[in-house]
């Protein structure tokens, strides 16, 4: 089948490019492989999406959808397998079938890393977090831990600090990854508790989070943190192996594009957490939709005129 635009990835990037694509008079192909809305599905309140505060992210996500079906953009959930993107078509194929288009948007966003430890999975949204931003306030006045030793687990315990009574910070070598400057300032907090060469064995609680139990992995001594939530920040991975040798790539595995969210390639567009840039929040990710969309539109048009 074949359309102006096909667009990958159905969280904010790609179900805000593919209304302005269909408001640009473009036939528009949403592939999701997992759950509309992306990562943000995971967030009981969005407070920082302007104009509407405390929609939670599936509701947020449910509007997002329902405003670009309506629209008549078609979505299907069905995940990328091939891709190929020749100057004059882009062609995508999936368990159910193939697709074509002069442009794409890849609005794939960003895999998060996960501990792997029992509890985590059980618990996710339940106390267990992967974005302090955007979760801390709910832990106000209590206790919490957070995973990572790099800049992110330094910027979210102080963010984190802020809000709760004491945060432990929990890293498995002695060493920090993150920079000097955050590293000093985590020591000189008051409420911020080090626990170097640990890992997290177990996150524990029934409906919500109770605890953690930790191990240190020198003396193999265990533990248990009373805590109300868990921040997991150890890192997060681009998801963009299958544009593997076609796309040029920045050394973290993003895809190199700019702020007009053009890539290496004609007729190809990054938008979100995909591409190489520096805040990634929902909505810098809707902004960088409307840009490809746009992108797109003017290239079919410079194309059409040729
Ligand atoms: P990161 O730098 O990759 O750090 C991930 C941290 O998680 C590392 O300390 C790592 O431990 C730990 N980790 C990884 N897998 C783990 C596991 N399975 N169990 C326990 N710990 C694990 O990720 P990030 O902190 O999200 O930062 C990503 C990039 O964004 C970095 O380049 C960072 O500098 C940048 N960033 C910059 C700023 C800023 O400049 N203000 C803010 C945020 C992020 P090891 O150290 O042992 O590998």
């Amino acid at each position: 089948m074949r359309y102006d635009t096909l667009i990958l990835g159905g969280g904010p990037a790609g179900l805000t490019a593919a209304l302005y694509a269909r408001r640009a008079g473009l036939s528009a192909l949403v592939l999701e492989r997992a759950v509309y809305g992306g990562q943000m599905v995971n967030t009981p309140a969005v407070e920082n999406y302007p104009g509407i505060p405390g929609i939670s992210g599936a509701e947020l996500a449910m509007a997002l959808h329902r405003q670009v079906t309506e629209l008549g953009v078609e979505v299907r959930l069905e995940a990328p397998v091939s891709c190929r993107l020749d100057p004059q078509t882009k062609t995508v194929a999936t368990a159910r079938g193939l697709y074509e288009a002069p442009t794409v948007i890849i609005a794939n966003g960003v895999r998060r890393r996960t501990l792997g430890c029992p509890g985590e999975d059980r618990l996710a949204g339940r106390g267990v977090s992967y974005c302090a931003t955007c979760d801390g306030a709910f832990f106000r006045g209590k206790e919490t831990a957070i995973v990572g030793g790099g800049d992110t687990a330094l910027e979210d315990a102080l963010f984190l600090a802020n809000h709760c009574t004491a945060v432990h910070l929990i890293h498995r070598r002695e060493r920090f990854r993150g920079s000097h400057i955050l590293v000093q300032a985590v020591e000189q907090r008051g409420n911020i508790l080090l626990h170097r060469s640990a890992v997290v064995e177990e996150i524990l609680g029934g409906e919500q989070v109770s605890g953690v139990a930790l191990r240190d992995v020198v003396t193999g001594e265990t533990a248990v943190l009373p805590v109300a939530g868990v921040f997991i920040a150890i890192g997060l991975m681009p998801d963009n192996e299958v544009f593997g040798g076609q796309l040029e790539l920045d050394e973290g595995g993003y895809i190199r594009a700019g702020e007009d969210c053009r890539t290496s390639l004609p007729g190809v567009f990054a938008a979100g957490d995909t591409r190489t840039k520096a805040v990634r929040q929902i909505v810098t990710a809707a902004a960088d939709g409307a840009v490809a969309a746009l992108g797109a539109a003017g290239y079919l048009s410079g194309e059409r005129q040729h």
